[in-house]
């Protein structure tokens, strides 16, 4: 048996979830929250149980440091030595990563190259693989990229119609993320259907604070809805997805603000929160709209509406459609979210199956029988993808 430590190192937060390969059981999870602080959050589940601490935690290598010796000192593992891998999250690969890659030097210096592309992420997602690969410098270090599954979307989908020398010099183009996401859910669909992933057509919708849908054809991404960056696309918790982009000079024009302040705004005052003036949080949103909030429902109706609508253009993209699938956060557990959007892409020859709809836990088909278009409900394991990862390019089977 293997053990293989899946990380996701954020600009303030280490997110890690230890499991067993090629089982799949998860020893232990947890996360490392407020890096930077005095009074930093320490979190890791023992037997089932949350423990929290709070502690100064200066910085990743510092947060590494703790979360490893406690692993020693709970007993989880008998000494580092145990741990034969660790896989680790990286927001943006570029166009250079089709697939994970086995971390070394080079693929660092690209790491750090994407920073350009992705400087809240990257950097942060450097940061803690430095951490862990000097603590560990002897086993297989993976980055699994947000970006990668993307990557086999043909140019007229990933190329804005601006000056090519954008693209050329800049590398400004589409690139997509949650990629892990849609693969993952992707290939459980395929399962569910009783088919091989290349034999499916599927349309997956990563709704969660951050939220982006994909047009998966036998198997491959098409297309998707994020971006250059995470900004495009639908409306999210947040996020305004698209707009027109002459917004933003008329924004800086009448309200003395800068390019930058504009984006600010756009990433984190706009979608449900800027909409309703009450909250990023769903089930904020439908409990007030359940009150008779306008505001709320428009927030929530917004984001209905243009999900409905890449499903509709997606759907003309992959010319044939056998499921369409929800999950993270609201995906999975907003029965109002799905009901909403199933009803508005009725065209498509989706039913949907109100019972099963509103009851059920886990992998599930909301469709009626007779639905020509599936629906499925399908809980995401980004960290499951980046143990299996780590195992595969490890060369650790
Ligand atoms: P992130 O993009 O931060 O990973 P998540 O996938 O965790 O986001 O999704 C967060 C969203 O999921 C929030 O808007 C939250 O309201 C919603 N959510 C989580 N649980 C439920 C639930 N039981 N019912 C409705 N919405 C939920």
């Amino acid at each position: 048996m293997l053990k293989i430590m899946a990380v996701n190192a954020g600009s303030s937060s280490l997110k890690f979830k230890l499991y067993e390969m090629p089982n799949e059981f998860v020893i232990t999870e947890g996360v490392v929250e407020r890096i930077g602080k005095e009074d930093a959050y320490y979190t890791i589940k023992v037997n089932g149980e949350k423990v929290k601490q709070v502690l100064p935690i200066k910085d990743h290598a510092v947060a590494v440091k703790v979360l490893l010796d406690d692993l020693v000192d709970k007993g989880i593992v008998k000494d580092l030595n145990e741990i034969n891998g660790v896989g680790h999250r990286v927001v943006q690969g570029g166009s250079y990563f089709k697939d994970s890659a086995l971390i070394d030097q080079e693929v660092i210096d690209k790491i750090d190259e994407m920073s350009s592309l992705a400087p809240l992420h990257n950097p942060a997602n450097l940061t803690g693989i430095n951490a862990f690969m000097k603590v560990l410098p002897n086993v297989p270090h993976v980055a699994v990229f947000d970006t990668s599954f993307h990557q086999t979307m043909e140019k007229e989908a990933y190329m804005y119609a601006l000056p090519y020398e954008w693209f050329e010099k800049y590398k400004i183009r589409k690139y997509g993320f949650h990629g892990t996401s849609h693969k993952y859910v992707s290939l459980k669909a395929a399962e569910v259907l009783g088919k091989k992933p290349e034999e499916v057509n599927l349309i997956t919708c990563h709704i969660g604070n951050g939220a982006s849908i994909a047009a998966i054809k036998e198997g491959k991404c098409v297309d998707t809805s994020m971006g250059l960056t995470p900004l495009e696309g639908i409306p999210m918790g947040t996020r305004s997805g698209d707009i027109d982009p002459a917004i933003i000079e008329m924004m800086c024009r009448t309200e003395n603000l800068t390019a930058s302040e504009v984006i600010d705004i756009l990433n984190k005052k706009s979608g449900y929160l800027g909409v309703s003036g009450i909250s990023n949080d769903s089930r904020d949103l439908e409990k007030a709209m359940n009150e008779g909030n306008e505001r709320a429902k428009l927030a929530l109706d917004l984001q209905y509406k243009r999900i409905a609508d890449y499903i509709g253009a997606y759907f003309l993209t992959l010319g044939r459609l056998d499921a369409i699938v929800f999950t993270a956060g609201i995906g999975e557990n907003s029965a109002h979210t799905r009901k909403e959007i199933l009803n508005r892409v009725k065209a498509l020859g989706v039913e949907v199956d109100t019972d099963a709809n509103e009851n059920g836990k886990g992998i599930r088909d909301i469709s009626t029988k007779d639905s020509k278009v599936k629906a499925f409900v399908i809980p995401t394991d980004e960290e499951i993808m980046i143990a299996r990862d780590t195992v595969r390019l490890g060369k650790l089977q």
